[in-house]
């Protein structure tokens, strides 16, 4: 039942190393080697030959809204708050389930198919129970994608009615939530108490508590804009940062996402905790956010995965895209070409998602998941081909991108969906846009 797979090159150990193979069997790769001995070893097994191909680890979206894919290209060019008002809070009260799995199979197909193997959807549309956060976990399956579900906590009365939550509501149904799928391969449940902004310090301190209990990581939005600064200034006189510390929260299950307003005492304070980051490069630059003080974080100790965020900020959902994103923002920045490189990126895109997620994934090696992605090294964005793993961070386009396994199993063959089909998508989205024609003017 297990797979030996050849291929010209695979990415393992940091390197892409030519004369490689390796077998796989339920799910997981038990060992790569030289094609010879694995060929050998393993003979008798079934066998798939990529030729013309690279194989490398799936990369990992470790922040994504998949409802938002249904929002794209509304409010742009707006600052964040009108850009929150006129796309989010206008069109959240028009979602129903079938709209939200629509969302969450447009998003994640699409993801899929610019080889995520892994999303990590913060989701909070609960609009009082579970249902919707069901639609979510129902398209990741029905498209074999690796899902966590952040579940948001939000209890900030300024939103729409369906984010909202009470503390006791939002602890029992993520728990519930989180009972229902332990010892799910596929699907993880985490606490997501929404932000410094939208959730009360009640309410952090329960997501924290919940994560806990649960032993998985929580995830917050800390110091996306400056009015957070302003906002937790103003009502507890301490910056985001330091404000989540004074909770007892911030700890080695802290996955923040943005992080881009910090004082350099908040960025020591989260090193010295073994606090972690979810970065959204083109997200932050898309909504004019700023710039997070990566180089400065890491140096500090934090370990930086990348993320897409919502595709109605940013607009594309690619992790490869997010890598490119990720190092020249940072050099254009720091005026400094040598302050990130294209492995420090290409491991945030993979193996740090894994790590901050706490999954087995992000890697090639013996008792990973078998999430890959196989390259054809003929499609021109990725020539001069000496200069291989360069250009899959600085020049490789979605075009390189032919097939797709999750758990061992194909889901993307040769660059199309193979579970769901995409014309199947495309009806699905026109239908909730049709649906939405009148709202833009109400
Ligand atoms: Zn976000």
């Amino acid at each position: 039942m297990g797979t030996v797979v050849v291929t010209d090159q695979i990415y393992t150990k940091g390197v892409l190393q030519k004369d490689c193979a390796f077998y796989m069997e339920n799910g997981k790769i038990i060992e790569i080697g030289t094609s010879r001995d694995v060929l050998r070893k393993y003979s008798g097994k079934r066998v798939e030959e990529l030729k013309g191909k690279a194989v490398v680890p799936g990369t990992v979206n470790a922040h994504n809204h998949s409802f938002q894919s249904l929002l794209r290209g509304m409010a742009v060019d707006r600052p964040f708050l009108e850009w929150r008002d006129l796309a989010l809070y206008k069109y959240t009260p028009h979602l129903d389930e079938e709209a939200i799995y629509t969302g969450a199979l447009f998003a994640f197909g699409e993801m899929l198919k610019y080889g995520v193997t892994t999303v990590c959807d913060f989701f909070y549309v609960h609009n009082g129970s579970n249902a919707f956060d069901e639609a979510v976990i129902r398209a990741a399956k029905d498209l074999g994608i690796r899902l966590v579900l952040a579940r948001t906590m939000y209890d900030w009365e300024g939103a729409p009615k369906a984010y909202i939550e009470k503390v006791d509501e939002a602890v029992e149904r993520t728990r519930a939530l989180a009972i229902k799928y332990q010892g799910d391969d596929m699907v993880d449940i985490h606490p997501a108490p929404h932000s410094p902004h939208a959730a009360s310090p009640v309410m952090i301190k329960a997501g924290h508590k919940l994560a806990c209990e649960l032993d998985t990581p929580f995830h917050i939005h800390v110091a996306e804009e400056m009015f957070e600064v302003e906002e937790t200034l103003e009502k507890f006189g301490l910056h985001p940062g330091d404000y989540l510390d004074s909770l007892g929260v911030v700890d080695d299950r802290m996955i923040a996402i943005h992080l881009v307003w910090l004082q350099q005492s908040e960025i020591s304070m989260l090193g010295r905790k073994g606090a972690t980051l979810a970065y959204c490069p083109s997200s932050n630059m898309f909504l004019a956010d700023g710039i997070t003080r990566i180089p400065e974080l890491l140096k500090a100790g934090v370990r930086v995965a990348l993320g897409s965020d919502g595709a109605c900020s940013n607009n594309r959902i690619s992790v490869f895209e997010e890598m490119r994103m990720c190092a020249l923002l940072q050099k254009v920045r720091t005026l400094d070409g040598t302050s990130i490189n294209a492995q420090k990126v290409y491991e945030m895109g993979t193996k740090m998602g894994g790590e901050i997620l706490r999954l087995p994934v992000g890697e090639l090696k013996a008792g990973m998941a078998a999430d890959f992605v196989t390259l054809d090294l003929d499609d021109l964005s990725l020539l001069p081909k000496p200069e291989l793993f360069a250009n899959i961070v600085y020049s490789m386009q979605p075009t390189a991108i032919r097939d797709v396994y999750v758990a061992g199993k194909q889901v993307v063959v040769n660059g199309k969906l193979k579970s769901v089909k995409e014309e199947k998508i495309v009806q699905l989205v026109d239908s909730v846009s049709r649906k939405w024609e009148n709202v833009g003017e109400s």
